[in-house]
């Protein structure tokens, strides 16, 4: 006991054993490269993609082409439609007996185009743009936002979209009232500041052309319609078949006096997806096989067919199951998944300085305090969160102090204030031993989250000790 109580404030800067700065630095400067360019779970996918493929790792189509039957050591990869992915390494035990999983996402919040999103208004061109997943709106209006996705044309062909990033790029924003005429708009609630169908950014203010008497006979919106069709020669309607979000433009970055934090957009959740990606890149010929599953749509409710709710995953494993085996019955696929042990690795809340009555500080998350497990998450009563078997927060508990991990256990935040879920629920569906273990940020959600680069370089030592060490 006396032990475990003096593990709660171990900071991860103190134990240059566990924590050597040079690979922490090292390993984070990789991390920030990462971030800058991966700003949509399709850009992760062909990042993750193009890097695993690189270093040996084959994917499940080509095997299945060959017929060829998976052998230890084996590497092997998902792609499902681009948006989600997995990563197995192939260990010396049979599937049936269970994997080890370390599951991530890589969708985060952001603002996507409407499906017809362009129109005029007070002779200026905007996008409108429909918010996804949680976010505080008045976050997102100010700052300089970059366009990217996906178009897919008429003819069927993909245009890749990414305007804003370069620095001779031009960029975005959304426009928000000056305090001179702001007076109704500062007495609203926060959440009423601005309204979802108040996100709309300029995309030009030049029309196309006057007619005699000088005035405008094609507008602003015209003028932007030959532009895009000019430049990517896209109509209107293609729009409909098109992923296109703005995102916070600009590079991830060091954060302090210290350069001990990282900055950026959308480290909930690709803290975890990158840090779990170069884990299971370095795992070599492991006992049980190894999973990384980089799940799509989190953000709202892990719904659609690149989510954790469907089919992908298990659909995968029975794949592999297959080839293993020459065969995979329902029985053996049942009993992979349900002798699986997963760290749902998904972003915890740390405690704010600036607010820290929002947590219960003996059970808070700190920032620098290492990789942090959170038994269950939910709202009001636990309700919606998985929470994990005492038993087998033992064993990774043991996996953890027996590798030297600096690690703290938290909650989020204080009891009725709010919450959250994470795709732990869904893991646990399959019956498998599933619990939240992950990095803590602040600013969760926002245009610029942060992150304790010990944190992020102590998850990647927990993560190779369990998918080393979990039995
Ligand atoms: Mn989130
Ligand atoms: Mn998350």
């Amino acid at each position: 006991m006396a032990k475990d109580l003096s593990r709660k404030n171990r900071n991860c800067w103190l134990e240059p054993e566990a924590c050597e700065r040079d690979e922490v630095l090292s390993f984070c400067s990789d991390y920030i490269d990462f971030l800058s360019v991966c700003k949509t779970e399709r850009e992760c996918v062909e990042y993750i993609q193009e890097l695993a493929l690189e270093n040996g790792f084959i994917s499940l189509d080509t095997l299945r082409k060959e017929g060829r039957k998976p052998v230890k050591g084996d590497r092997v990869l998902v792609n499902h439609r681009d948006k989600a992915m997995i990563l197995f390494v192939i260990g010396e035990e049979d599937l049936e007996r269970g994997i080890n999983l370390v599951g991530s996402h890589i969708d985060s919040p952001r603002m996507d185009l409407k499906p017809s999103p362009l129109y005029e208004d007070q002779s200026m061109a905007l996008f409108k743009t429909h918010y996804y997943g949680g976010i505080k709106k008045y976050q997102w209006t100010t700052i300089p936002l970059a366009l990217h996705g996906v178009i897919i044309k008429g003819n069927g062909e993909k245009l890749e979209i990414a305007i804003g990033e370069d620095p001779d790029d031009t960029v975005f924003t959304i426009t928000d009232l000056l305090p001179h005429l702001a007076k109704e708009q500062m007495e609203k609630k926060a959440s009423e500041v601005i309204s979802g169908e108040g996100l709309n950014f300029i995309v030009g203010t030049i029309p196309q052309e006057y007619n005699e008497d000088g005035k405008s006979v094609k507008g602003v919106k015209d003028a932007i319609l030959e532009l895009l069709k000019d430049r990517y020669g896209i109509e209107e309607e293609d729009f409909i078949s098109a992923e296109l979000t703005a995102v916070p433009a600009g590079k991830a970055t060091d954060v302090g006096l210290d350069r001990s934090l990282v900055g950026g957009y959308g480290q909930d959740d690709r803290v975890c997806a990158y840090v779990s990606f170069r884990t299971i890149m370095d795992i070599r010929e492991p006992e049980k096989t190894c999973a990384a599953v980089f799940a799509d749509k989190e953000e709202i409710g892990s719904m659609g067919n690149t989510g954790m709710q469907s089919a992908f995953f298990e659909n995968a494993l029975a794949e592999l199951i297959g080839l293993t085996n020459g065969e995979c019955g329902d029985l053996k696929l049942r009993r992979a998944l349900s002798s699986s042990s997963a760290l749902s690795a998904d972003v915890a809340a740390a405690v704010d300085p600036n607010y820290s009555d929002t947590h219960d500080k003996e059970n808070a998350p700190r920032l620098g305090n290492g990789i942090c497990i959170e038994k269950y998450t939910g709202h009001r009563g636990k309700s919606g969160g998985s929470d994990a078997n005492a038993e087998y927060i033992a064993r990774v508990r043991q996996v953890f102090n027996g590798g030297n991990i600096v690690w703290q256990s938290g909650e989020l935040g204080k009891v009725d204030l709010g919450g959250g879920g994470t795709i732990a629920q869904f893991l646990a569906n399959y019956g498998m031993d599933v619990v939240d273990c992950a990095i803590p940020v602040l600013n969760m959600h926002s245009p610029f989250e942060l992150a304790s680069k010990a944190d992020i370089y102590m998850a990647y030592r927990a993560y190779t000790a369990f998918y080393k060490s979990m039995k």
